[in-house]
């Protein structure tokens, strides 16, 4: 991937897993991505992120593309998509397995539990566990078991401070609260973490705003930042939709596909959870133009 040499000062993604066509919640973070982008004069790229195979519906990111263009949200370069970045990832392995950053790591999740549990420690942390640190090589490394996963080391990752436009001031101890996180798995699937920070690096994004449910995985995006050297972008962090059980909207509490059969009344909705009112009755190009305008207000210079 080339990023051409005079880059721009402003560069935004929209970064959808291809599980499902876009429903509510996902249209925030298509919009809010956009706007922002457009409200700096920046360019705005889409990139598929398919590397969990097995979560991902075939024809579901082609079906996105084509519900992002009914919208008018037209990426400014063709999609990359990540299942065809793969040797960008194992570099990137490479050069922290080089600087002694990542491990392999050949406990199963039973393994891991029972080290937990022998610690004394409960195995959960928002549904994930905090490894213990049982493979890492201050402590004997695999000691004769396979290597199943990779792992990043967070040993000397100490407290990350980062700040988010819209929720201010963030901070995560990083060994603490999540510990050493997976960069490939045992099934040999490249990790969410790594591959997002090689590809927003590669694709030279500035500016990454996207669902509030991601911000807890910042830090760890930040960590892999300053291990490999990369720039840090700017972050914004959208408010969630949330279902009528109070949870995030998703496929599995029965977020609803988008009705797309008026495309200007689907980015209004969009536009109320940004906090942004839009005229009714426009088309659809005055609509967007409304709403760049309306985000400018209220958003640009967070
Ligand atoms: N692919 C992720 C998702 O659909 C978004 C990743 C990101 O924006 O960093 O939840």
């Amino acid at each position: 991937m080339t990023v051409p040499s005079s880059s721009p000062s402003y560069i935004g993604r929209f970064a959808p897993s291809p599980t499902g066509p876009l429903h509510a919640g996902s249209l925030v973070a298509a919009l809010a991505s956009w706007l922002d982008a457009r409200a700096h004069q920046g360019r705005w790229l889409v990139r598929i992120e398919d590397v969990d195979i097995p979560r991902c519906v075939p024809g579901a990111d082609h079906f996105i593309l084509q519900q992002l263009a009914t919208l008018g949200l037209r990426p400014d370069e063709a999609p990359l998509w990540q299942s065809r970045r793969g040797a960008h990832y194992a570099a990137a392995l490479e050069r922290l397995r080089d600087a002694s950053q990542a491990y392999p790591c050949g406990c199963s999740r039973k393994d891991i539990d029972a080290a937990l549990a022998a610690a004394g420690l409960t195995p959960e942390r928002h549904g994930e566990r905090v490894y213990p640190g049982t493979c890492r090589p201050a402590h004997g490394g695999l000691g004769g078991k396979p290597a199943r996963a990779w792992r990043l080391l967070t040993a000397q990752a100490g407290v990350i401070d980062w700040q988010d436009r819209r929720l201010g001031p963030q901070r995560q101890d990083l060994e603490a609260e999540v510990g050493d996180f997976v960069l490939k798995r045992a099934d040999g699937l490249w990790a969410y973490q790594l591959a997002v920070v090689v590809d927003d690096a590669d694709q030279g994004i500035t500016d990454i705003v996207r669902g509030a449910d991601l911000a807890d995985n910042t830090p760890r995006q930040l960590q892999l930042q300053r291990l490999l050297g990369l720039p840090r972008p700017r972050y914004l962090h959208t408010p969630l939709v949330l279902a009528a059980d109070g949870q995030k909207l998703s496929k599995q509490n029965g977020a609803a596909a988008l009705d797309l059969a008026d495309p200007p009344a689907a980015l209004r909705a969009a536009a109320t959870h940004l906090d942004l009112t839009l005229t009714p009755g426009l088309g659809l190009p005055e609509t967007l133009a409304e709403a760049v305008l309306r985000w400018r207000d209220r958003w640009r210079d967070l």
